[in-house]
């Protein structure tokens, strides 16, 4: 029996019932997929290094709904338990890891990735997603403003007049 639903499957399918986002992201991939084809008949990629950014929509606070429709609608949320979610989590991570494993360093954007491998770092990285996020639900956490909660602790943590161009743990710095 699979308890988690998301391995292998397109966000397309996972979220099959909430047809007003359904619709709006076939209409992303047909003008992602113009793009893309666009950009390949002028022999370039579609996105320009350094302009990359993303999509407005879906907030986290959308996903989590979808992900709570989805778990309900399947009675499936007996077995998302934070423990479960968290053993989720990390075994979709693993599957994301197995997509970069042996390959060396990979270039920002993946160059000289497949389409094909690309779209599995597309899904790898939703399940890692939608799991993430199902998790903090469980665990009462307000994901976005703990985010921006902890970027601050970050900004306090490695003031960047302190820690410019330096990789060294906090621990390492002296006053
Ligand atoms: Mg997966």
């Amino acid at each position: 029996m699979c308890y988690f639903p998301t391995r292998r499957q397109p966000l397309l399918c996972v979220y099959r019932t909430g047809v007003k986002w359904e619709i709006e992201f076939l209409a992303a991939r047909w003008v992602k997929g113009t793009n893309t084809m666009a950009a390949q008949q002028n022999g370039s990629r579609s996105e320009p290094e350094g302009e990359f950014s993303f999509s407005a929509e879906p907030s986290l606070e959308h996903i989590r709904r979808l992900q709570a429709e989805f778990t309900a609608e399947r009675d499936w949320s007996q077995f998302h338990q934070p423990r479960n979610l968290l053993l989720a989590l990390v075994g979709e991570v693993g599957e994301l890891a197995e997509l970069f494993q042996w390959r060396g360093e990979v270039a920002e954007g993946l160059p000289d990735w497949s389409d094909a491998d690309r779209e599995r770092v597309s899904q790898e990285l939703s399940d890692v997603c939608i799991y993430l996020v199902e998790l903090a639900e469980k665990c009462r956490v307000d994901l976005p403003q703990a985010v921006l909660q902890k970027m601050e602790l970050n900004r306090r943590k490695y003031p960047a007049s302190k820690v410019h161009g330096s990789s060294k743990k906090y621990t390492e710095y002296t006053d």
